[in-house]
């Protein structure tokens, strides 16, 4: 303590509460109003499926601790989770390993790379580094629990049904067009067998890997998966633990760091959330504590993150008082 700071040593930091619900509601509604017209950024068509999404679709919804919704817009609009699923698998993983285990396995550390990188893997002697790119990904599916490939699918797949509070079915469409075009995603994963960072048949987690990216969501959906790890790994809907407290915080962490792909830290210091994004268009955001935010749109800017999306996070973030960095002495009355 220094001298002179002492009237300052019963205040704790604070960082806000939400505002009434009436107002978070409304601030959404605006947010959309805002950014509905807004065009910029492609749509993703290496996965040729995607390329027939609707330009238009735009929905915000934010999810309280408490379970209750704020939305505007196509909330109940369903598309492929892609990426975003990477961290909802990687939170059972830590689940049913340990946080030594998956820092040690898989790394934490950000590439500062593209998401399907081959680059990453050869400059860091084979390791995946984390579990928000393809190859960490990839390592990260085979480790999930299950003796057979058919055991680990069912166990992703019940066990972002529980995020969501509802059963989720998988896309056959998307996985498809996807298994059938992803050449670079076996390369990858061949490349990890090659370093020996991979545990079963590196096709076998790929084939995962793609069926968990085809997993169908609304951006209600992902607001509701995110505001379970915003509440301690207790579903705020269902009310059921899905993972520990510490695991929620182990992968909010990881999120922050490599959510957004290359453009992380960019995202935080503008947005000050962990958050993770698909290049279906969705991006979940997370409050710890507060909640969380599902936003879709599909046109997205060069790395891969929805252009609408990030307009409105950005926005919601500051008007909601969510940025996790920003913080006031308490005030004296609470
Ligand atoms: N399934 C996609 C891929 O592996 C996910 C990419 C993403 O959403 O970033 O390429």
């Amino acid at each position: 303590m220094f001298e002179g700071e002492q009237t300052q040593t019963e205040q704790r930091a604070f960082t806000g509460q939400l505002p009434a619900p009436s107002a978070t509601s409304r601030t959404l509604a605006e947010a959309h109003h805002r950014y509905r017209d807004l065009d910029d950024g492609e749509i993703a068509d290496y996965i040729p499926i995607l390329a027939e999404a609707d330009p238009s679709w735009f929905g915000l919804s934010f999810i309280d601790t408490t379970g209750r919704a704020h939305e505007a817009g196509d909330v109940e609009v369903a598309f492929s989770i892609q990426s975003i699923s990477k961290a909802f698998v990687f939170a059972l993983v830590c689940q049913a390993r340990s946080h030594e285990f998956v820092h040690e396995r898989i790394g934490v550390n950000n590439t500062g790379l593209p998401f399907n990188s081959v680059m990453a893997i050869e400059l860091n002697d084979g390791h995946p580094m984390n579990a928000m790119v393809n190859a960490g990904a990839i390592a990260t599916s085979a480790l999930v629990t299950g003796e057979t490939p058919a055991e680990k699918w069912e166990t992703i797949r019940t066990g972002l049904s529980r995020f969501a509070g509802r059963s989720l079915e998988l896309d056959g469409r998307v996985y498809r067009s996807e298994i059938e075009t992803n050449q670079r995603n076996k390369a990858l994963a061949r490349l990890l067998e090659s370093y020996g960072r991979i545990i079963t048949d590196p096709l076998d987690s790929v084939d995962i890997y793609t069926r968990q990216c085809s997993l169908l969501v609304s951006a209600h959906d992902l607001a509701v998966m995110g505001a379970t790890l915003a509440d301690g790994g207790v579903n705020p809907v269902t009310r059921e633990r899905v993972v520990s407290a510490e695991v929620a915080r182990d992968t909010l962490a990881l999120l922050a760091s490599c959510g957004m792909y290359e453009n992380s830290g960019e995202w935080l210091f503008e947005i000050g959330l962990p958050a993770k994004s698909g290049v279906a268009g969705g991006i979940v955001a997370i409050a710890p504590g507060k909640g969380a935010l599902g936003t879709f749109s599909p046109r997205l800017d060069s790395a891969g993150n929805s252009v609408r999306g990030q307009r409105a996070c950005f926005d919601l973030s500051r008007a909601l008082g969510l940025n996790l960095f920003a913080s006031s002495p308490e005030p004296p009355h609470r």
